[in-house]
């Protein structure tokens, strides 16, 4: 007799973005004819740059001709690939070895994977709010206790606000797995070097691991800022990193993404190299590779030339966000985090508004679309997100409709 993972049912109803999807559809059905303005979702927009798009039509050619024919190559990723991310760290001041690189279809599979390599007797610390792919994924392995509607029994909510600058303190018990994102996704915020080695040292105090998404790296303008928590003394021992080429390459229909675990990173009960040979055999298991010609294009990405065009399409969306950030507080909106070394903006509703009635008042008079606060965790109850993917006419759009049309 079959039966079913029941920890599925602890899931809160809806994830965010189809909630967010239904709402709009049900108000375009009753309203025919008028335009919705998206700032929600953080998916890129902008074509990529002549350099990538070179190496990923040289590899589609390379398929072309037998001598030059790939199939199936190694589940951790191709050589040349691997190694331009090898180099990549070392531009920005890091020592990573080859063979801790796993190059995945994405960061957002790595990020759901990864606590597969640790016992589900793990306590669980994520950042409140946070992408919520974090709290579902340890959910779903049964890490955590019922869900009360707000929170999960079981789980450490660090709590990110206006007090702390939307940067956790260190949970006042002991945890073992801590997902830290830097940029933060909803927030924006931006983890200094102290915050890092703060984290840092109670992990290998406690024997803990960070588990530390970068897929904003490439947004942080600010070069006292880190871009990788290897830069942080001791990170090596205690974090596993995940990053991705969505954001940075405008990869997110392309798919790329890779992990690094780094051999001294170590646990309670694993010694030098255990976490790596343990996720190096979850992916060779799970995983048959990223696609050859995507890697090429992940390759040209990181080149000289590759890295210099997608900075320019970074700062296009950068500027996006100064525009809205300059628009909100026009109108007397308050952006309490982000938009400055990351493209997500934080911003309190207005009047102690809850977040999805504010998401619902924007499509209703502005028809623009925001992402809730609350959908990222109980800390976000009170405010949203605004997105800075998307072109420069509909972002100056939406921003000029809610000067004109929402009512405060
Ligand atoms: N991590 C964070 C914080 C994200 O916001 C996202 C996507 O929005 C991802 C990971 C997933 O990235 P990918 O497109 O590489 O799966």
């Amino acid at each position: 007799m079959a039966k079913i993972n029941s920890n599925y049912d602890k899931l809160s109803a809806g994830y965010l973005f189809p909630e967010i999807s239904r709402r709009v559809k049900v108000y375009s059905e009753k309203n025919p004819g008028i335009e919705i303005l998206r700032l929600g979702v953080g998916n890129t927009t902008e074509a990529l740059p002549s350099e990538i798009i070179k190496g990923l039509h040289a590899s589609v050619d390379k398929l072309s001709n037998v001598k030059t024919y790939t199939g199936y190559g190694d589940e951790q990723g191709n050589k040349n690939l691997r190694e331009a991310i090898v180099s990549y760290y070392k531009d920005l001041g890091a020592e990573i070895l080859p063979d801790e690189v796993f190059v995945s279809d994405g960061a957002k599979c790595d990020v759901a994977n990864i606590q597969s390599i640790f016992s589900n007797e793990c306590k669980v610390a994520v950042q409140d709010p946070a992408y919520p792919v974090y709290v579902d994924t340890n959910v779903i392995a049964g890490r955590t206790g019922k869900n009360t509607g707000v929170t999960y029994d079981g789980l450490v909510y660090m709590g990110c606000n206006l007090e702390n600058n939307f940067f956790p303190s260190l949970p006042t018990e002991k945890v073992d797995l801590i997902y830290i994102c830097s940029p933060n996704n909803p927030t924006g915020a931006v983890a200094t070097r102290e915050q890092l080695k703060e984290f840092v040292d109670y992990a290998i105090k406690n024997k803990s691991v960070i588990i530390f998404d970068a897929a904003y790296n490439e947004f942080i303008s600010d070069s006292t800022l880190p871009k990788t928590i290897y830069v942080i003394p001791g990170a090596k021992e205690c974090a596993i990193e995940i990053n991705s080429f969505s954001k940075s390459a405008g990869f997110t229909g392309v798919r790329l993404g890779w992990s690094i675990v780094p051999k001294n990173c170590v646990c309670e009960d694993a010694s030098i190299g255990k976490l790596n040979s343990m996720w190096n055999r979850r992916q060779t298991t799970m995983f048959n590779g990223a696609s050859n010609i995507v890697q090429d294009g992940g390759v040209a990405a990181l080149s000289k030339e590759g890295l210099k065009e997608c900075k320019e399409i970074i700062e296009y969306y950068m500027e996006n966000s100064r525009i809205i950030k300059k628009g909100l507080e026009e109108k007397g909106l308050k952006v309490v985090s982000g938009g400055v070394n990351a493209p997500y903006l934080w911003v309190k509703t207005p009047n102690g508004m809850k977040s999805w009635d504010l998401f619902d008042k924007m499509l209703t008079e502005a028809h623009v679309v925001i992402t809730p606060g609350s959908g990222f965790g109980p800390s976000g109850e009170g405010y949203f997100r605004v997105s800075a993917f998307g072109h420069r006419e509909n972002v100056i759009k939406a921003v000029e409709s809610i000067k004109n049309n929402l009512k405060l």
